[in-house]
């Protein structure tokens, strides 16, 4: 199966288990809005839990806030948002189809990246044993030619984003011979700049005086109360902010399901610093969220840093963690040296001195920031992803299985009584009663034994319980691991100490 179609059946596997539902659906849906279901709330729970405890308990210098969605807009101003926050858009006359100009070229490039794998796969089947990768690349014709065209495209498309050369940006798609997706075609309009905020009406307050702005990103509720926290928590630089919260952007390319949403939520943390320290910091916080990543166990090997070419206006220094989703390695995060553009621009605009008095170096200063910004969906995606399995069992039978970690699976444990008579039912509820209020359990009798199982292995359950005739004489139950279906019996004594050391956020946190 490609990879195009595990998507494909990932995206309907998502409606079928309620985990994601496209907004408005009985509307025919809302574009690139999406609501999460019963078990994707839990799951979006478990991943904003852990994020927030290894950001704020894992660090005693963090501490979390929640600011409002709707602020002041001279705060967007001060961001560069209302100037500068942009993509350049081209549309296919023929198709009528819309697209960033920069995504066009970048995926012109990542083909020729395929190129040169294939090349690379040729070569080494047709040298065997004795292919030596490094100097093929370095001598073949073919990947030579390939690599020199992704060095020119590369390279202009960084200079014109750099210039913000938008006419220089359609150039590159012409020479390159780029065609719409959908009409083949290279009749393309001119590049033109698209501000991604939504904006709305305050109040009985008409015209531009009331236009206020859905926040575009979580991060200036943080540096518009730095010194609120600042004070109140007497907080030491270095010192974080962290926050979760909803984010909107009226993207233009929608898709990719819920990589891409215009109603969205972040994660972010900024770090206040001393200035002259950032790149220490920025490569320490590099590190560290690497490890949250790689602590969950979808694979070390789906990550990747991708250091930006384009710094954003704000930035002396930026990396994306990137993940490979089912549709190639893309940005999951971005940390970014953001120095003191956010403060600074706030303690111009609003007339307010936003400054840290430093008592050991006996001096005020405007502190530097590294941010670090993970996309909630995104993270979900990347969990739901890399999980997602078909297998062929030994009995020729067939299951969808959800491997999520345990600690962020939504239901922790299935409490099954085998049938549902001879007192199993009510043994079944008094085990349910000892469990609930640490664990979500889930209490299923309808069905075959088999069919149950298939279940909660679809929708990512790690333990099932099985209650059985012996039960009510030995008070042992029967527990199923869902990745490996090995079946132990255990005394239901032991039940919530097993629960407890597999299922805890502890056992993930513990690997920071
Ligand atoms: P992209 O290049 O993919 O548009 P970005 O560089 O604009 O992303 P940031 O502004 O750095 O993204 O935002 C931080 C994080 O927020 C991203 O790493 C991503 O996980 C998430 N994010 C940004 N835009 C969206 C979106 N439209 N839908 C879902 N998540 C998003």
């Amino acid at each position: 199966m490609t990879q195009e179609e595990v998507f494909k059946n990932l995206t309907a596997h998502c409606k079928e288990y309620g985990f994601v539902f496209q907004s408005s659906e009985i509307y025919d849906g809302l574009s690139a809005v999406y609501d999460y279901g019963q078990n994707g709330v839990e799951l979006k729970n478990n991943i904003k839990r852990y994020w927030w405890e290894a950001m704020t308990r894992l660090h005693e210098n963090i501490v979390g806030i929640d600011s409002a969605i709707f602020m002041h807009p001279r705060i967007w101003e001060a961001s560069g948002h209302v100037a500068a926050f942009n993509d350049p858009l081209i549309d296919n006359r023929d198709s009528k189809k819309r697209y960033r100009a920069d995504v066009l070229i970048e995926e012109y490039l990542a083909k020729l990246e395929d190129k040169i794998k294939k090349e690379v796969e040729k070569g080494r089947k047709k040298f065997g044993d004795s292919f030596d990768e490094a100097q093929f690349l370095a001598t073949n014709p073919n990947v030579l030619r390939t690599q020199a065209k992704w060095d020119e495209v590369h390279n202009r498309m960084v200079k014109a984003l750099n210039d913000n050369d938008l006419n220089e940006m359609r150039q590159i798609i012409i020479d390159s011979d780029i065609v719409c997706p959908i009409s083949g075609t290279k009749n393309w309009t001119e590049v033109r700049k698209f501000n991604l905020m939504f904006s709305t009406q305050l109040g009985n307050i008409s015209g531009e005086d009331g236009t206020i702005y859905l926040r575009p990103e979580t991060a200036q509720g943080i540096f518009v109360n730095y010194l609120n926290v600042q004070k109140t928590g007497r907080m030491k630089i270095p010192f974080g902010i962290a926050q979760i919260g909803k984010a909107f952007r009226n993207e233009i390319v929608a898709r990719q399901f819920i990589f891409r949403m215009r109603e969205f939520e972040q994660m972010e943390m900024q770090f206040f610093i001393q200035p002259g320290t950032e790149l220490d910091w920025f490569a320490k916080w590099k590190e560290t969220r690497l490890k949250w990543h790689k602590a969950m166990g979808l694979g070390d090997e789906k990550y990747r840093f991708h250091d930006h070419d384009k710094l954003a206006h704000y930035a002396n220094a930026a990396t994306d963690i990137e993940f490979e989703f089912p549709f190639g390695f893309k940005e999951l995060e971005g940390i970014h040296s953001r120095t003191d553009f956010d403060l600074g621009n706030h303690q111009k605009y609003s007339g307010r001195k936003i400054q840290y008095f430093d008592p050991e170096r006996n001096e005020n200063y405007t502190p530097y920031v590294i941010e670090t910004s993970i996309g909630l969906d995104r993270c979900f995606l990347a969990v739901l992803s890399s999980s997602y399995h078909e297998e062929k069992l030994e009995n020729g039978e067939e299951r969808v299985v959800l491997s999520i970690p345990a600690a962020l699976a939504p239901v922790k444990a299935a409490i099954l009584p085998l049938v549902k008579k001879d007192g199993l039912p009510e043994k079944a509820r008094e085990i349910m009663d000892i469990l609930k209020f640490d664990f979500n359990c889930q209490y299923d009798e309808k069905d075959s034994i088999g069919k149950r199982y298939r279940r909660q292995d679809a929708i990512g359950t790690p333990f099932c319980i099985t209650i059985d005739h012996d039960t009510l004489n030995d008070n042992c139950v029967t527990i199923r691991e869902r990745d490996s279906m090995k079946q132990d019996r255990i005394a239901i004594d032991r039940l919530h100490e097993i629960l407890q050391s597999q299922t805890s956020m502890t056992s993930l946190l513990v690997k920071n």
